[in-house]
């Protein structure tokens, strides 16, 4: 092999991570610098240190898309990268809470990528009553697949969908989304997470680790973040990432309209007339104060 190399991030850790080259060969990398950041999905160049046996990360290459949570202080951490379709999975136990969901596609949206929601565990009673309140997503355009890990033929539609993306379930922890990885990857170990060991060589599952499809596309699987809030810097400010408010807002009175108490907001009025899903246009407000809060946190004059 040359000194160097193109490779994908299969599974990030603190300091290291597992990369695969166009070889399909897992192997061990280090960053070259303590400023190298790198998630999951990231492309990078790898230099082979023959001397000692290791392998260097030494730059990552552009991100076509970015999902990005906030961190306390208002900025943004990296959660993976190079995402086509972002999946927020919700099952009728543990309770949903579609405010979780909305943050990640508002994260989707401003990030670049699709989204669309799975409901798991169809199986049980309640699924239909979680189908039912779902369905200003369908009215806004996101795609509702319902699932079942524990059905395998439930998860083709699903599956077809997966065949041409690059994706990622998200969502809080215990909706099913390792036993739906499980079923997508067949002959994987999600559970031990294969290779992955954290710096003191234990195996660990607390990280995210991409998986490549049987009928092609990858998936990722990510562990669950609790409170996902997205990246304050990464939301679009017009619209925060909320699909409906986008197609609504020009027909604003104002252009630079917040959508909050603004006279001639097309978004209220929607809202007001019931076009508008009520539940969403509240997530929507909840999120512009949060943005508001964290913009002033960062300090006058600096742009979201
Ligand atoms: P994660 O935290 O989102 O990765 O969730 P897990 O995959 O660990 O699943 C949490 C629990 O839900 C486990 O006990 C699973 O066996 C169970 N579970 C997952 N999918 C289904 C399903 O489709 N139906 C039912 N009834 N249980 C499921
Ligand atoms: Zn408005």
């Amino acid at each position: 092999m040359d000194d160097s190399f193109e490779a994908q991030v299969i599974a990030a850790f603190g300091r290291h991570a597992l990369v695969r080259g166009s070889d399909g060969e897992l192997r061990d990398a280090r960053p070259a610098g303590r400023k190298l950041e790198y998630v999951c999905g990231d492309r990078v160049t790898c230099r082979v240190d023959a001397a000692h046996d290791e392998i260097h990360m030494v730059t990552v290459l552009p991100r076509s898309t970015a999902l990005l949570r906030s961190t306390v202080r208002g900025g943004g951490e990296l959660v993976v990268s190079n995402l086509t379709l972002l999946l927020a999975v919700v099952a009728p136990a543990p309770a949903p809470d579609l405010f979780i969901v909305d943050r990640y596609l508002a994260a989707a949206a401003s990030g670049g990528m699709q989204a669309a929601i799975v409901i798991n565990k169809v199986d049980l009673p309640g699924s239909d009553e979680l189908s039912a309140a779902l369905e200003p997503y369908r009215r806004a355009g996101y795609q509702v697949y319902e699932c079942s890990a524990q059905r395998p033929d439930s998860l083709a539609p699903l599956a077809e969908r997966l065949r041409s993306a690059t994706s990622a379930l998200v969502g809080q922890s215990g909706v099913g989304k390792s036993s739906l990885a499980t079923q997508l990857v067949p002959g994987s170990d999600i559970a031990v997470g294969g290779l992955a060991r954290d710096d003191e060589g234990r195996h660990t599952t607390t990280a995210s680790r991409l998986y490549d499809l049987p009928g092609g596309g990858a998936l990722i699987d990510s562990p669950g973040v609790r409170d996902f809030a997205p990246a304050i810097s990464a939301l679009d400010p017009a619209s925060l990432g909320f699909l409906e408010v986008e197609r609504l807002a020009p027909g604003c009175r104002f252009q630079d309209c917040r959508h909050m108490r603004e006279p001639g907001c097309a978004v209220i009025k929607a809202m007001e007339s019931g076009e508008l899903d009520a539940r969403r246009y509240e997530s929507y407000r909840r999120l512009r104060r949060l943005f508001e809060d964290l913009t002033v946190a960062r300090g006058p004059g600096r742009r979201p």
